[in-house]
């Protein structure tokens, strides 16, 4: 007995099949599914389908004043069916967090940032009395199901005159708690982008990559990429969008493909506001501004999928596999006309709409409201 049987389901690619889901998971993929089912969803034929949608970069802690928002309203709302609060939280507020988080439709789940209180200003690592090793380690170990990374934004305004020792900090953090995945976070100098990228090791997710400043991963002397960043790319260090209010630059991501880099994986840092008001808005146009530039929705599509849960070991997400999750999200193209604005006012005209219509999680289905 099946929960639901999703018929008509297809890929970008390939011929048409049907998926049963039982008790939130992909029970069997078929070309035909026999057996009974208390639901039945049709797909129309312009729909597609593919693994739920994994935006590994949020602010979505509703208490908190600076960056916060609702994680419904930036995951199951948007056809996103897991979300990764990148940060928001530190060792001391990450429970009430997770009291929240845990009531949402959507999946969220966390990196813990070293400084204890998170984000609650903005230059949580210019006194490193608030990182306390003990504490960071306490917590990971209190919330494995929940904490699945650690975070350190490695900005001047971050930072303050502590230069690069908080990432010095993350590391030895990361080494004492199982390798867990570490996200850095890079904006303006000090530190230094050389300093930040020779410390970080293969597996480290570099986000907000194709900022466009200068201590960013362009040259805009030359206008090619830094060949810091280059060797930081070829050594596996993973290079995730983070678009932000702040940190998305076209040109930047145009010249990086230009040098074979591409983003691992394709996330928003989304809150309220570059939500309500730009340059954000939701994954959606996030991953509409890298197919302008070059990217084919084939690899998007695996940019929201499958590389973030890897890169953040999430078990059974991101592939549409039996035994997988049944998280899914269902979604149209509109060939029409629309202006994507990145982080500094620059515009790109794009004919190829993603619109997600409805998304799946742990298999229930829930319209999109776009
Ligand atoms: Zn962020």
């Amino acid at each position: 007995m099946f929960d639901l049987v999703i018929k008509n389901a297809k890929e970008l690619k390939g011929p048409s099949f049907e998926i049963g889901i039982a008790n939130g998971k992909i029970s069997q993929i078929a070309s035909k599914i026999i057996g009974e089912t208390k639901e039945t969803l049709t797909l129309a034929s312009q729909q597609y389908l593919s693994a739920g949608w994994i935006d590994d970069h949020v602010h979505c802690f509703e208490e908190m004043t600076l960056y916060y928002d609702y994680p419904d309203k930036i995951g199951v709302e948007k056809g996103v069916t897991t979300v990764i609060d990148a940060g928001t939280t530190g060792a001391e507020n990450i429970e009430t967090f997770y009291s929240y988080a845990k009531q949402a439709k959507t999946n969220v789940y966390a990196l813990l940032n070293i400084s204890k209180w998170g984000i609650v200003t903005q230059d949580e690592l210019a006194d490193l009395s608030k990182v306390q090793e003990a504490l960071v380690k306490q917590k990971i170990n209190e919330l494995p199901e929940f904490i699945v990374g650690i975070k350190a934004r490695m900005s001047k305004t971050v930072v303050g005159k502590n230069g690069i020792t908080p990432l010095d900090l993350a590391k030895k953090i990361q080494n004492e708690n199982q390798h867990l995945p570490l996200m850095v976070h890079i904006g303006s100098a000090p530190p230094e982008l050389a300093d930040v990228l020779t410390r970080m090791e293969k597996g480290d997710v570099l986000t907000h990559c194709f900022n466009g400043k200068s201590n960013g991963i362009l040259d805009s002397e030359s206008n090619d990429i830094k060949e810091i960043a280059k060797e930081a790319f070829a050594k596996g260090i993973i290079f995730d969008i983070g678009h932000g209010t702040d940190s998305f630059n076209f040109h930047v991501a145009e010249v990086a493909q230009q040098a074979n880099i591409k983003a691992s994986s394709i996330s928003t840092d989304i809150y309220i506001r570059n939500r309500e008001n730009g340059p954000v808005y939701d994954l959606a146009t996030t991953m509409e501004k890298l197919h302008v530039i070059g990217y084919s929705w084939e690899e998007i599509i695996e940019k929201v999928t499958k590389a973030p849960a890897e890169n953040f070991h999430l078990a059974n997400k991101g592939q549409l596999k039996e035994q997988f999750d049944a998280d899914l999200t269902i979604f149209e193209f509109l060939e029409e006309p629309k202006v994507l604005t990145d982080s500094n006012g620059f515009t790109r005209t794009t004919n190829s709409q993603i619109k997600p219509v409805k998304t799946i999680i742990g298999g229930e289905i829930y319209d999109c409201q776009l």
